[in-house]
């Protein structure tokens, strides 16, 4: 994990813009983002306290004190029987707006209401959204190391036999290469064949994938910390004229989105123009999730390429780019890179082939 000293920095500055008065962060990505830790989603309170002035203190369990690499920020471990909530309380001191990570369990934020009657709170999300959204070189750094070992996964993928095998045990053993490959831990793996490829997010079963079958692989793992998320699209035996014909509309659509991509293009331009095509071509309707979504310490995060998000893509920005065209009961497939937006384009961290991968 790497964390910058200007991180709380260029937190205290987005606070005194919107006059917040005190960052509250607990379980989930936010607080790695600034202090380097990951807390444990357990009953015990992990929560670093940032007052708009005035130094950051993480409030953290004993036992898992010795977790913690030091940062620019104090650490205040807490014993068994004492009362961490008191002690974030204390420590936030007459704070009347308080931003509270967004996926801080609820009993804390009610045990901190008690505590603070003077306080309003309210969700950190468009403060953290704000930081983390803009990758700085040392991320990007770590996203590209994790998609380019998935494309070295994706190349082994191209020579394995599909025929005979269950979507578990072919799940498995991707699960594995993604460590082998260079990920400190595989995060997710989708295999989906046949008519289960209709389902985007299908958890992999006992089926055993034949000839025919269209498979759709979608899989990521994590590198410091920060994520990769990759889709490819693998024919048992040639495809069918039907699937062969959809999938060219399909390629058409994801090349036309990444080249879409650049500073000051709407993120929904980039869905209408995958979205454009693939309806065009007759799919319409067939096409039933967003274009794409951000990735870094979280596998889904800001931007989201979606119809509706005005927002400008700036450079820094790194999301995924994944149109998929899904025919209940028939098949499924979905083309997905991680693309960064840089000064004057785009840089797709993913490089490896697209087309419809023929497999015994
Ligand atoms: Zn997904
Ligand atoms: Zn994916
Ligand atoms: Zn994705």
């Amino acid at each position: 994990m790497i964390v910058t000293a200007d991180r709380l920095d260029r937190a205290r500055v987005l606070m005194a813009e919107r006059g917040v008065d005190a960052l509250l962060l607990s379980v989930g990505a936010d607080l790695p983002y600034l202090t380097g830790y990951r807390a444990m989603p357990l009953e015990r309170l992990t929560m670093l306290v940032l007052p708009r002035e005035g130094g950051a203190t993480l409030v953290i369990p004993e036992l898992e004190a010795p977790r913690v690499e030091r940062g620019p920020f104090d650490v205040l471990a807490w014993a068994e029987t004492a009362d961490p909530v008191a002690l974030v309380a204390r420590l936030a001191g007459p704070a009347r707006r308080v931003a509270l990570g967004d996926t801080t369990w609820s009993v804390f934020l009610l045990g901190l209401q008690e505590r603070m009657p003077a306080a309003r709170f309210e969700p950190a999300s468009p403060l953290m959204r704000e930081l983390r959204m803009r990758k700085d070189a040392a991320e990007i750094r770590l996203l590209r190391a994790a998609a380019e070992a998935t494309d070295r996964v994706v190349a082994r993928l191209a020579s394995m036999r599909f025929s005979g095998r269950s979507e578990r045990d072919l799940a498995g053993e991707i699960a594995a290469m993604t460590v082998e490959e260079g990920h400190d831990e595989a995060a997710f793996t989708i295999v989906a064949g046949g008519p289960n490829a209709a389902s985007p997010h299908h958890e992999p079963t006992g089926r055993v994938l034949e000839r025919g079958d269209t498979v759709v692989v979608d899989f990521g793992g994590t590198v410091g910390g920060y994520g990769s998320d990759t889709t490819r699209t693998f024919s048992v035996g040639p495809p069918a004229p039907d699937v062969a014909a959809a999938f060219a509309t399909l390629e058409a659509a994801q090349r036309a989105a990444v080249e879409a991509v650049r500073p000051g293009v709407a993120a929904e331009e980039v869905d209408r123009t995958a979205r454009g095509i693939i309806a065009g071509a007759g799919y319409g309707e067939y096409f039933v999730h967003r274009t794409g979504h951000g990735i870094g310490l979280e596998t889904h995060e800001h931007p989201y390429i979606v119809e509706g998000n005005t927002e400008p893509l700036e450079p820094g920005m790194v999301f995924s780019v994944e149109p998929g065209i899904y025919v209940p009961g028939r098949f499924g497939m979905r083309i997905e890179d991680i693309v960064a937006v840089t000064s004057d384009g785009v840089d797709p961290l993913n490089r490896s082939p697209h087309g419809l991968s023929v497999v015994t």
